[in-house]
């Protein structure tokens, strides 16, 4: 019987009695509960990291203009601005994780890890952490491993979807899963990872879905760059012991409970927040009366 991911403190108390490391208890449930050999389990875990790097890849080199006009290759932009706000290391973090986003966005192939709203959180993050501390793949196929496990626990105790929970239970829980991630390929501790998660769910509560037209592209993109930003700084203040105060499992029931009083317009209706402004709705009417233009003769209306 393999552990079920329904806590935090059940995952660690777990793996204290099997004397086995969280990712083992990942795995572990992926053969139990969906009947997978491991080699296949570390097999799939490449290809998708390889669709992840591909997709930053593609993000900075190819064209990436959405029929809405509204993406307009911003990662590219940030990635060859010559002003480094912070770090050169920044930048790239930055530029990677809209990268990957925005090709979600223009219709190509990325990874919905945990949605396709937020694809560009996990890609970015570890894209660029591998390349700053040199780590091998496999370090980072265990980061996704643990990542998978932050997920099914959030999934179980609140929600990984905008239309359920907001965006804090999409961009939020990318970002707790790649800060786990992070802090697991730094060496940390599990109650470290733990924190870290915790950390980045206290920076996230709250947030709303509110898609411009319905389309996953403004906020969503950019939110997966400041996402990804705060899934470092929470790595950063998690590999210091410094607390989060509440616990893990308590902050994800916050989650849910924010999610669950949420109004609908904020759960990707588009009928709030940034969908309902001015500038919003215009952009609104515009996208329909493009794809009404689109409909073959037959199917437009009488
Ligand atoms: S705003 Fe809504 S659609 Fe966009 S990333 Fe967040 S949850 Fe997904």
């Amino acid at each position: 019987m393999s552990f079920l991911f329904n806590s935090f403190s059940g995952w660690k108390q777990y793996c204290l009695d099997h004397n086995i490391s969280l990712y083992e208890a990942v795995i572990e449930y992926e053969i139990a509960q969906r009947g997978k050999e491991e080699q296949a389990i570390w097999d799939g875990l490449l290809a998708a990291y390889q669709v992840m790097r591909d997709a930053v890849e593609t993000g900075l080199r190819e064209e990436m203009t959405s029929r809405s006009g509204m993406i307009n290759n911003g990662a590219k932009k940030v990635y060859k601005h010559p002003v480094a706000v912070l770090s050169p290391e920044f930048q790239k973090l930055i530029s990677r994780a809209l990268a990957a986003k925005e090709v979600n966005s223009c219709m190509g192939r990325v990874v919905a890890a945990p949605t396709a709203g937020a694809s560009g959180i996990l890609p970015g993050t570890l894209y660029t952490l591998q390349e700053i501390h040199r780590l091998s793949d496999r370090s980072i196929l265990e980061g996704l491993l643990i990542g998978a496990g932050i997920a099914l626990i959030i999934e179980e105790k609140a929600s990984l979807a905008g239309a359920v929970g907001g965006c804090q239970a999409e961009t939020g829980s990318a970002a707790a899963m790649a800060a786990g991630a992070m802090v697991h390929c730094l060496g940390g501790t599990v109650d470290q990872i733990f924190n870290a998660v915790a950390i980045t769910i206290q920076c996230m509560l709250g947030l709303v879905c509110d898609p411009v037209a319905g389309l996953v592209e403004v906020p969503c993109v950019v939110r997966n760059a400041s996402a990804a930003a705060i899934a470092n700084s929470s790595a950063q203040i998690a590999l210091a012991d410094v607390s989060a105060v509440i616990p893990v499992d308590e902050c994800v029931d916050a989650m849910g409970e924010i999610g669950a009083s949420m109004e609908s317009k904020y759960k990707e209706t588009a009928m709030g927040g940034l969908a309902a402004t001015l500038t919003g709705q215009d952009i609104s009417k515009r996208v329909l009366i493009q794809d009404i233009e689109m409909l073959p003769d037959e199917d437009l209306p009488e």
